[in-house]
């Protein structure tokens, strides 16, 4: 059964350790993602801008050359992807898509053509934030929302377009971004607040907004996330997905596991293990649900926005 996922940190694994993306120790490579039959991957570019030894942009393109390089290297079972009639082609060759995003705003620089450079190169989703309040906007942690210059991004974002991750942003700026972008919102690494209570996860009204504007909330297995644990369980990521269900209904539901951005005791302990989940899945859901979980939600996305 085809999967795709809408967000892993492979690239800064990858990169940072100059290994390959055939097949590493990490959560994600190319054997994992046949194993377990994945139509396609969302990779972020990340950078934790307190640690950066560069400057951003110019880190940015290091990770995003040695990525295509990777991509170049196994074009017999991976190639990047922009829209959906590029995904289109590469599955009916059997293989998978690798779609772009940026994690974390900062990166631009403050400055909105640097998002244009980004489009070029092939970036198709961003984060305006990641845990650190920026120039664009607060994250999850705080009450504000976004920044004069952070509305001017979402205007830009709207415009290109280019789609809009809401991950690791604070309440007040999800809310004005959907005041200011009226396209579908994405949540590509995020759970339920209500759930379990950590910031970093989606508040009902959250969650009934990415609903109303038609976007998706990919599921994050991250046990910290779920239940506040260090052992990320099936039995966790089964009542966040029926949570999510019940509130934002069945077109809401898509994938984004945060492998290798996640470090604690996995059940589904990489991507070659997604069968696992889906197995279980099974006994509780019919397939149509299954299939627009694991990749119909996501491709419907991708299908509507991004041409
Ligand atoms: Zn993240």
């Amino acid at each position: 059964m085809p999967i795709i996922d809408l967000h892993c940190d492979t690239i800064d694994r990858i990169y940072t350790e100059k290994s390959s993306l055939l097949t590493n120790e990490y959560h994600v490579d190319l054997d994992k993602l046949r194993t377990s039959d994945y139509a396609a991957q969302w990779f972020a570019i990340f950078i934790d801008t307190k640690t950066a030894k560069k400057t951003l942009m110019e880190l940015a393109k290091e990770m995003y050359d040695y990525f295509m390089k990777e991509l170049v290297q196994h074009g017999e079972l991976i190639e990047f992807a922009t829209n959906f009639e590029e995904y289109s082609r590469i599955r009916s060759k059997n293989k998978i898509a690798a779609f772009l995003s940026l994690e974390e705003g900062q990166i631009i620089d403050g400055n909105i053509e640097n998002i244009k450079k980004l489009y070029d190169l092939g970036v198709r989703m961003m984060t305006l934030t990641w845990n650190y309040e920026n120039d664009l906007a607060y994250p999850h942690s705080s009450h504000k929302g976004l920044t004069a210059f952070g509305k001017q991004v979402v205007e830009y974002l709207k415009a290109i377009p280019m789609l809009i991750d809401i991950s690791h942003l604070s309440e007040a700026s999800v809310k004005d971004i959907r005041s200011i972008y009226k396209r579908p919102i994405i949540a590509s690494h995020c759970n339920s607040r209500a759930i379990y209570n950590h910031t970093r996860n989606l508040s009902d009204d959250m969650i009934r907004l990415v609903a109303d504007s038609g976007g998706i909330m990919g599921i994050n297995l991250y046990g910290l996330f779920l239940d506040g644990s260090e052992v990320s369980t099936i039995n966790a990521i089964c009542k966040h997905i029926e949570y999510i269900y019940q509130l934002g209904g069945e077109d809401i539901l898509a994938f984004g596991t945060d492998f290798d951005g996640i470090n604690c005791d996995l059940e589904v302990c990489n991507a070659g293990q997604m069968g696992k989940l889906i197995d279980a899945l099974t006994k509780l859901y019919p397939q149509s649900f299954i299939d627009k979980l694991t990749y119909k939600n996501a491709e419907r996305v991708i299908m509507e926005n991004l041409s």
